[in-house]
């Protein structure tokens, strides 16, 4: 589908709330709990109870498509294979680690001396020895971009963070300028691109602030700044934007790689410290949080454990009666308790009082959510000839089509999930197909 005009609106993004705070480091969580689940593939763990294991230690691996290690984010023993909430909504089987708090490394994390001398493939394979993953939110196996057939002519940084609350990649970025640019000149070793960009957001004059005078060190790389407007990170937008190509399926047919921010700084450490996606910033924010602000911590740390230093709820919400939103609100998913973990996907958890009309939701058939759809979709159509099963109807409305922004829930004055119905219906039509 070529995008001749990306429709958008400007949101309130309510980052401010979770920016005032500095990034606070919780680094040694009594447990942590490694999902044996990634995307949507089982993991075979190879650990047992009672096992000691190392930071850093491989304890599962991804087996087939995307075959890779997951290491123990904490030094400790394991204690526990048990069901952990999970940012998918559901509950998964995770490796329990009780920390030992002596921060022992594996033997495998070690500065990497002759960063120059790795080949593409090198870096190619540090990629999945790291077990690294898009931190953006879709979790795919990084290493697997870098394995096109295609040549590609430029590596994107998308540090747009387009969503309302979310603040963990602009923090992440401030923090770490110069890991940023050096994960990107490593990626595009890695492609063979003479070109790298970062795109972000017009407001976020910071991260423009702090890249800018560091990229006399870095030859081919640039900035490149989007409109602030929702949904403005879409990767497939940006994408036509800096390579002036559209594609159909993925980025590498215009030429191009597109990374989150957080993974390229994942990637610097990966590069030359050998060490692997153990960790990775979360923002705890919304109305229902005494002090939103980002955490920096090991993977499989509890979010219940982040919201209490967070300062707990607020005054007179009774937590089991808030809203919880895994992930940005556009795009996240509600979820019902606070027990769930950290893992790679998971950028945010938004807490906030549970609105009265959630609970009668009634259409008002004002057409906001079709006016403002990016590629032109009738959600209501599709959510009837959802609710009727009419997979034909369901094609002709071109559901399929639906990159899941979650702008028509957001502007819905009846706050219905309205993406949700077309995401059903998407999935309706993929398994009758
Ligand atoms: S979630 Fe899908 S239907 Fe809703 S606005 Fe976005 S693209 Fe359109
Ligand atoms: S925005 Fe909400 S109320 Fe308006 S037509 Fe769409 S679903 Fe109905």
């Amino acid at each position: 589908m070529i995008i001749h005009k990306a429709k958008g609106i400007w949101i309130d993004g309510k980052k401010t709330m979770s920016k005032t705070l500095p990034m606070h480091e919780y680094l040694n969580p009594p447990f942590v709990y490694i999902p044996l689940l990634q995307q949507a593939s089982p993991l075979k763990r190879i650990v047992e109870i009672g096992d000691k294991v190392a930071i850093g230690q491989t304890v599962a691996l991804r087996e087939g498509f995307g075959a890779m290690p997951i290491h123990a984010s904490v030094s400790g023993t394991v204690t526990a294979i048990k069901k952990v909430w999970h940012a998918s909504g559901r509950m998964v089987e995770a490796i329990e680690i009780q920390n030992d708090f002596q921060n022992r490394m594996d033997e495998s994390i070690h500065v990497q001396t002759d960063v120059s001398l790795l080949s593409r493939n090198d870096l190619v394979i540090k990629m999945q020895q790291a077990g690294l993953s898009g931190l953006g939110g879709a979790g795919f196996p990084t290493y697997i971009k870098y394995q096109a057939k295609c040549p590609i002519d430029v590596v994107i940084i998308n540090a747009v963070e387009c969503e309302p609350y979310l603040t963990c990649d602009y923090m992440l970025i401030n923090s770490y300028p110069e890991k940023l640019l050096k994960g990107l000149s490593y990626f595009m070793r890695a492609a063979d691109a003479k070109k790298g960009v970062v795109a972000f957001k017009a407001y976020n004059t910071h991260i423009k602030e702090s890249l800018e005078p560091l990229l006399l060190n870095y030859p081919g790389i640039e900035l490149y700044e989007v409109k602030d407007i929702y949904p403005a990170g879409w990767e497939k937008y940006i994408v036509q934007k800096i390579t002036k190509k559209s594609y159909s399926g993925l980025p590498a047919e215009a030429g191009a790689i597109v990374d989150n921010s957080a993974t390229a700084i994942v990637f610097a450490d990966v590069v030359e410290k050998n060490i692997p996606l153990i960790s990775r910033v979360i923002t705890i924010s919304g109305e229902g949080i005494k002090n939103p602000q980002n955490f920096y911590v090991p993977l499989g740390t509890l979010v219940k454990e982040l919201i209490l230093l967070a300062g707990g709820y607020i005054e007179g919400l009774d937590p089991t009666k808030a809203w919880y939103i895994a992930g940005g609100p556009m795009t996240g998913r509600a979820i019902l308790i606070d027990d769930l973990i950290v893992n790679d996907t998971l950028g945010s958890v938004i807490v906030k009082p549970m609105p009265e009309e959630l609970k009668h939701p009634a259409c008002l058939g004002c057409g906001k959510c079709a006016d403002l759809c990016p590629v032109y979709l009738t959600p209501t159509e599709i959510q009837r000839a959802f609710e009727s099963k009419d997979t034909k109807a369901i094609k002709e409305l071109n559901a399929q089509k639906c990159m899941q922004c979650g702008l028509c829930s957001y502007v819905c004055p009846s706050h219905i999930e309205i993406a949700d119905y077309v995401a059903r219906a998407k999935e309706l039509l993929r398994k009758g197909a």
